[in-house]
C-alpha cells in the first residue's frame, strides 16, 4: 500500500547542499552570525523586495519578538482561523488573544468585525495570511490607522504570494515567515521577520541574540539566532522556489479537474484582483462533517493522510480565556481538509487520491 502524508519535505540532491555547506566547514564558523547567514539575509531581502529582514530559528519565536518589539501587553486582535502558534506567540507573551471571525472567502480575519472588538485596551491585530491568500490589507490598515494599532502579519503561508507587486512579507508594522520542513520554501527549521522600520529592525536584531552586541549590553534578549547548517539549505532552495510553485500550480489545476466538481475548491477563490498566489496548500470544504470524515477515512484506508488544516478553530481551545464565538471560522474547522500537494507527487499518487475521493462522494 502507498503511503502519502498531505505534505513531502523536498530535499535537494546531498551533493548540492553539501558544496554550499562545505564553505562553512571550511571556515570552521557555524553559527553566531556565519557567511551563509548573511548571504541568505540578503538574498531574502532582494527576493522578497523589503527593507529590513532577520533570519531567525523558527516561525512562533519571530511572532514572540514582534510583539515584544511592539510594546504590546494587553489585547492583541487576532484570527481564530489559523495554526496555534499564531494565538500561542500572543499568549506567551502574556497578550491577550480577541477572537474576531473570517471572511469565508479568503479564511482570512473579517475586516468589517474588527471594530466592534476594540476596546481601550485593544493594541495590535496580529492577522494570517492563510494558505497563502492575503488579508484584506488595506481595510486593515486603515482601521489600525484610525484606532492607533499595530499590525503584524503572521505570513508563515504567504512565501511567494504577491499582492499589488509586492511580498505580502512587506505588509503592516511587521511581517513573519515560517521556513518549517513542511513549509513551501524552508530551511529545515527557520523563520524570518520583515519590517521596513529601522528602529523595530534593530530592536529586533539585539532581540535575536540576548539583547547585546559584543561587551554592549542594550535590552534583555532571547536567543533566536539561526545557524550556517539551516542557513545552507535556503540557499540550495531559493533559488529552485519559482519552480516549486509552478510545479504546485500544476498540481492544483489537475485537482480543479479531478475533484472540483464534488468539493468546494478553496483555492478557486484566491482569484482577486492584484494577487498572485503561491500555491501553498491544497485545502478543500466539504458540506458537512460527516462527509469529511468519510473522506478521511477512506483516503486513510488506502495509506493516505490528509490533514484537517486549520482545526481546530483557536477560539474554541479553554487556554485562551473565555470563548469567543467564531461561527464561521468552527463551521470552515469542521469541514476543511488539506490534501496531498507537495513537489515531486506522482500521478500515481495523485490519481489514487482523487479517484479514492470521487468514489466515496461522487455520483
Ligand atoms: C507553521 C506556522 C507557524 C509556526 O512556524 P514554526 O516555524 O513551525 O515555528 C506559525 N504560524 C502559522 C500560520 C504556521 O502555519
Amino acid at each position: 500500500m502507498m503511503n502519502i502524508n498531505v505534505t513531502k519535505t523536498y530535499l535537494p540532491p546531498f551533493e548540492e547542499y553539501a558544496t554550499i555547506l562545505k564553505r562553512a566547514w571550511d571556515k570552521g564558523w557555524i553559527t553566531n552570525n556565519g557567511e551563509l547567514v548573511q548571504e541568505l539575509e540578503a538574498k531574502l531581502k532582494e527576493y522578497l523586495g523589503v527593507k529590513h529582514l532577520l533570519f531567525c530559528s523558527n516561525g512562533t519565536i519571530v511572532l514572540q519578538m514582534a510583539i515584544k518589539a511592539l510594546g504590546l501587553t494587553k489585547e492583541i486582535i487576532t484570527t481564530p482561523f489559523s495554526y496555534v502558534a499564531t494565538a500561542n506567540a500572543i499568549a506567551w507573551e502574556g497578550c491577550t488573544p480577541v477572537f474576531v471571525d473570517i471572511e469565508p472567502s479568503t479564511f482570512t480575519i473579517d475586516p468589517d468585525k474588527i471594530e466592534a472588538a476594540i476596546t481601550e485596551n485593544t493594541q495590535a491585530i496580529l492577522a494570517t495570511h492563510v494558505y497563502g491568500f492575503p488579508c484584506n490589507v488595506e481595510a486593515i490598515q486603515e482601521i489600525a490607522e484610525r484606532h492607533h494599532l499595530k499590525v503584524i502579519y503572521d505570513g508563515a503561508h504567504a512565501f511567494g504570494s504577491n499582492y499589488k507587486e509586492r511580498s505580502l512579507l512587506s505588509y503592516g508594522d511587521i511581517s513573519t515567515c515560517s521556513f518549517h520542513a513542511t513549509k513551501l520554501f524552508h530551511t529545515v527549521e527557520g523563520g524570518c521577520i520583515t519590517t521596513s522600520d529601522e528602529n523595530l529592525f534593530k530592536q529586533m536584531e539585539l532581540f535575536r541574540q540576548f539583547g547585546h552586541r559584543g561587551y554592549d549590553y542594550f535590552s534583555v534578549g532571547i536567543n533566536a539566532k539561526n545557524s550556517e547548517m539551516h542557513a545552507a539549505m535556503g540557499l540550495c532552495l531559493l533559488p529552485k522556489t519559482s519552480d516549486f510553485i509552478k510545479e504546485r500550480k500544476y498540481w492544483f489545476n489537475k485537482y480543479r479537474v479531478a475533484i472540483g466538481k464534488i468539493t468546494h475548491i478553496i483555492g478557486d477563490t484566491a482569484e482577486i484582483d492584484g494577487f498572485s498566489w503561491n500555491y501553498s496548500y491544497m485545502p478543500v470544504l466539504f458540506d458537512n462533517i460527516f462527509q469529511l470524515n468519510t473522506v478521511v477515512k477512506a483516503l486513510a484506508d488506502k495509506g493516505v493522510f490528509a490533514r484537517k488544516y486549520f482545526s481546530p478553530s483557536l477560539n474554541t481551545l479553554p487556554f485562551y480565556g473565555p470563548m469567543i464565538s467564531c461561527p464561521i471560522s468552527q463551521s470552515f474547522a469542521d469541514r476543511v481538509l488539506s490534501l496531498p500537494f507537495f513537489v515531486g507527487m506522482t500521478e500515481a499518487e495523485f490519481d489514487l487520491i482523487t479517484n479514492t475521493i470521487n468514489s466515496t462522494i461522487g455520483e
